[in-house]
């Protein structure tokens, strides 16, 4: 289980969040193309605030 550098999806349709945990669920549902790097100003990922 690691933090990386904040990331979110660049697809309108997924949750307004950013992810910093690598193990999950939810950022690992974002495919490669839809990945952008940094918070894009949204709120933290509630998935990610329970891994740590
Ligand atoms: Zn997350």
């Amino acid at each position: 289980m690691a933090k990386v550098p904040p990331f979110h999806s660049s697809n309108p349709s997924d949750p307004d969040v950013y992810h910093d945990r690598d193990e999950c669920s939810r950022g690992k549902l974002i495919p490669p193309h839809n990945r952008v790097s940094g918070t894009g100003g949204y709120p933290r990922c509630k998935v990610c605030g329970y891994l740590g």
